[in-house]
């Protein structure tokens, strides 16, 4: 947690925080049932039962839609993200991206260079890049997470955890919580001015920004 550098770290999750992996997973789903995307729910539980499928079947799927459907490259982006993350990034925040796609033990190098090329291709800024195994903890500041079992062990190690409100964490009623990026933002500013002292926070709307990794290669 304390860390050595005066910046404030943000942890961030991409999957079900900056990236909206139930859509694009539902998207290829029904592509691959031949089924109207509406017979799954998006609002969904946490092990996708809601949409059918039997032991063993998430991870195969999974591993198709990784794979074969370029899931990693093709997820939309949660409104709001990325301006959100260039207003924080601007304000002094360091984005630590996190992400827990190598869970399996397949597909490393595509699962890498999809996510650094949607990362781009999003205008997503970051200055770390983390892709964990099992264990949550990198040495952030604050997290932001969607995942049941990180909220929890993370806490549980003492850290300040954000949960991002997703259908599959509405058990977790304690901690902080944010419902959109609007409010992960303030949450942050207001975490960061705590620690720091004071920040330059820069007022929403105001260059968001997001569009700013054009213009500097023009
Ligand atoms: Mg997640």
């Amino acid at each position: 947690m304390a860390t050595t550098s005066n910046a404030f770290i943000l942890g961030v999750d991409l999957d079900g925080v900056v990236a909206n992996h139930t859509w694009r997973f539902r998207e290829i789903m029904a592509e691959l049932r031949g089924v109207d995307p509406e017979t799954m729910p998006i609002e969904r539980s946490w092990d996708f039962h809601e949409w059918g499928f039997g032991p063993d079947e998430y991870s195969h799927y999974h591993r198709i839609a990784v794979m074969e459907h370029d899931m990693f490259r093709t997820m939309p982006v949660i409104d709001g993200a990325a301006d959100a993350l260039w207003r924080l990034s601007d304000a002094g925040i360091w984005i630590r991206i996190i992400t827990h796609r190598l869970y399996v033990h397949w597909g490393h190098e595509k699962a890498v260079a999809d996510t650094a090329a949607w990362l781009d291709a999003n205008r997503i800024p970051y200055r770390d890049l983390c892709f964990l195994g099992a264990k949550p903890q990198v040495e952030a500041d604050a997290y932001l997470d969607d995942a049941p079992h990180n909220i929890e062990q993370l806490r549980a190690a003492g850290n300040v955890v954000i949960a991002f409100e997703q259908p599959y964490n509405r058990q977790i009623v304690d901690g902080p919580r944010a419902r959109s990026w609007g409010e992960v933002e303030e949450m942050v500013i207001e975490l960061a001015a705590g620690q720091l002292g004071q920040l330059q926070a820069q007022l929403p709307g105001i260059d968001a920004g997001a569009d700013r990794i054009d213009q500097h290669h023009r």
